[in-house]
């Protein structure tokens, strides 16, 4: 027998993975490349060379106990202090190794934080549309989500008044995702002072600590010369979660990393517990060869280009077809106005013609869906003459 809390998540299992098991199930009946499968964003892009090199010369090279054995609950001293290097000569930041626990990429990076942090019954706060993972995370720890409206009016720009009005003395977290899954909006710097502003200023009235984590698997994937700024340097109790899943295009090697800086009250605390919740919720450490590989491979990301290459042609394309897109920023989603107000009918519509999107009601908004188009070229522009079909049957394709 299942348990409660658990038979309410299998009935609300992901949107986004039944669409891409059903990905699955469409390209057996009619082959891999007549399907269109923008669910999931499973990167397709080339992962750079220097990984597969680093895990060659790593598995050649070095010994057992290390690349296979377990490593401290924090991770490898080594790695977190290469780690830091790069990233204070990038950011011209402060860090140390210790700022640093090593996680199984973003998802166990949010689990542990959220498990260090969170009392039962404590709010975390998140801006629709929101990584639906959020919700679960949450609620993982006896949490509570409270959820900021989509601010269609604002490109999605969170509206920072209504963020004030929801803080409160049960407030122990803000969520921060930027670029934005599943909007494609970056947030400058001016929206990120006026977001540590509200936050300061709620900390010293509630008297209480309120932690802004920051997800940033997207980090590195900008365009138009866009720049994501470095969070930690704006607000003081920020936590930082990474994730290579997106940057070097390994999602199922399942690496990352958790920053607590120094100027976080009772940071020491905060890394002890962080480091234990890893080892008490079952991650123990992340992988050893991939903590490794990821330390010789600092400085590098995929080819942007690529998916730049894909936003272009998609984004200019839908729009021609007469769809109202979000014209992405940053990471890999394009998130489309669905043209009948149901954004789940129009996901089904669309799989007529094995075009597989995400409705985005489970991202806390309803009335879009969301593209990833970090997939081959080849499907995107195989994908068009579907589009425009789907175009033509909503009678929004003006020739
Ligand atoms: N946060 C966001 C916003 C994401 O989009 C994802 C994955 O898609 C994650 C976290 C989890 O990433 P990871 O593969 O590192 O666990």
């Amino acid at each position: 027998m299942i348990s409660d809390k658990m038979k309410e998540l299998v009935k609300n299992n992901s949107v986004i993975r039944e669409m891409f098991e059903e990905g699955k199930k469409l390209k057996k009946i009619y082959g891999e490349e007549n399907v269109f499968d923008f669910s999931l964003g499973n990167p397709s892009t080339p992962v750079p060379s220097k990984v597969k090199d680093s895990i060659i010369e790593l598995l050649e090279n070095e010994k057992q106990n290390i690349i296979h054995g377990y490593t401290s609950n924090n991770g490898f001293e080594d790695v977190r202090d290469a780690l830091a290097k790069s990233l204070n000569k990038k950011y011209n930041t402060n860090f140390k190794s210790d700022n640093f626990i090593m996680t199984v990429g973003a998802a166990s990076g949010l689990n542990i934080v959220l498990k260090s942090i969170l009392n039962k019954d404590e709010e975390v706060i998140v801006f629709a549309p929101y990584f639906s993972e959020y919700k679960c995370y949450i609620e993982n720890y006896d949490g509570k989500i409270v959820v900021i409206s989509p601010n269609e009016g604002n490109n999605f720009v969170p509206d920072l008044k209504e963020l004030e009005s929801k803080i409160n003395n049960k407030t122990r977290g803000v969520i921060i995702n930027n670029p934005n899954n599943p909007t494609g909006v970056v947030y400058d710097e001016s929206f990120i002072k006026k977001l540590s502003e509200v936050l300061m200023k709620k900390e010293k009235e509630l008297e209480r600590d309120i932690y802004l984590i920051s997800d940033e698997p997207y980090r590195e994937i900008v365009f138009d010369g866009k720049e994501v700024p470095f969070i930690t340097k704006y607000y003081k109790d920020t936590i930082v979660v990474y994730s290579y899943s997106k940057s070097l295009a390994i999602p199922g090697e399942r690496i990352g990393y958790v920053i607590v800086q120094d100027e976080v009250k009772d940071s020491k605390d905060l890394i002890t517990a962080i480091t234990i919740a890893n080892r008490v919720i079952g991650c123990v450490n992340a992988p050893s060869l991939m903590q490794k590989v990821v330390s010789k491979c600092t400085d590098i990301t995929c080819d942007m280009n690529i998916y730049d290459k894909n936003r272009k042609l998609l984004y200019s394309k839908l729009k021609e077809y007469g769809f109202k897109c979000i014209k992405p920023e940053g990471a890999f989603y394009l998130f489309v106005k669905s043209p009948s107000e149901d954004d789940k009918e129009f996901a089904s519509r669309a799989k007529k013609y094995n075009i597989l999107v995400v409705p985005a009601y489970s991202f806390g908004c309803k009335g879009y869906v969301r593209i990833a188009y970090c997939t081959s070229f080849n499907t995107i522009e195989k994908s068009l003459k579907s589009f425009k079909k789907l175009a033509e049957e909503y009678g929004i394709y003006k020739k």
